[in-house]
């Protein structure tokens, strides 16, 4: 059986930090949590491979992990690669081209400098909009003009596309599978059998996951990844009606209301 098990991580904080204040912190972890998983998944058997190595194995069996970064955040530059490197994992790295030079976002300088070191340089979109909810021009525009000024400025092909919020539709999978894209990421909480599929799946990890529920989900325990597969399709059909920024407040709601005083 093939498994591909991807978890997706956005801001490495340097030091820990319990409250939250706007949606983007419920994905932000600290280094400290963010070393002790790395930890975790060596001492399990399942190897760490790039998505690369996914798409173009056909002989990959067995169960394996692979590790994204959305949304281009320095501390991915700075915390995470290092961490990585040691370990000898690779990794992929999404960031939104907007973004890119602003205070606490990586710049053009260090991207080439992570695409040298080894790792996977994908695209995440010009603006981080929901690009379900755009129109055909709008969608096209955030997919395609990303991939091509990421070519430009990398001068090498850019072959990943992360959907903003995990979020898609039929004629945004379409337009990043006709510009050239040879896998596009959202944020189901399911496996990747396939090494041919275009979609692929990934695991957001929240600050609030347990290190504990993190060992089980990454050590394929199988009662403890079907409650959570179970768990993300309620959220998706939510997410869908709402919105995803609407569901996000929600959620930093509901956190607020249980995070520890
Ligand atoms: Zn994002």
């Amino acid at each position: 059986m093939r498994e591909l098990l991807i978890l997706n991580y956005h801001e490495i904080l340097p030091k820990s930090s319990a409250a939250y204040t706007t949606p983007a912190e419920l994905f932000a972890i600290s280094r400290e949590r963010f070393q002790a998983q790395m930890d975790l998944i060596e001492k399990h058997p399942f190897p760490v491979i790039s998505i690369d190595d996914f798409l173009s194995s056909a002989s990959f069996e067995g169960k394996a992990i692979a590790l994204t970064f959305d949304d281009g955040y320095e501390s991915d530059v700075e915390i995470a690669a290092p961490i990585l490197q040691k370990k000898g994992f690779p990794a992929a790295f999404f960031p939104i081209i907007n973004q890119l030079g602003k205070e606490g976002f990586m710049d053009w300088g260090q991207i080439q400098d992570l695409h040298k070191q080894g790792f996977e340089i994908g695209t995440h979109g010009l603006s981080h909009r929901d690009i379900s909810r755009l129109n055909f021009a709008e969608k096209k525009h955030e997919i395609e003009k990303a991939k091509e000024l990421s070519e430009q400025y990398l001068n090498q092909e850019i072959n990943l596309f992360s959907f903003p919020f995990g979020r898609y539709d039929k004629a945004s999978l379409s337009l990043a599978q006709s510009c050239g894209f040879q896998a596009a990421l959202g944020t189901r909480t399911r496996l990747n059998k396939q090494p041919q599929a275009f979609l692929l799946h990934r695991w957001n990890i929240k600050r609030a996951l347990p290190l504990e529920q993190f060992e089980k989900i990454i050590s394929f325990d199988r009662n403890t990844l079907n409650r959570k597969i179970f768990l993300g399709q309620i959220k998706t059909g939510v997410t869908s009606v709402l919105g995803a920024s609407l569901s996000n407040q929600i959620h930093l709601l509901l956190a607020h209301l249980t995070q520890p005083k």
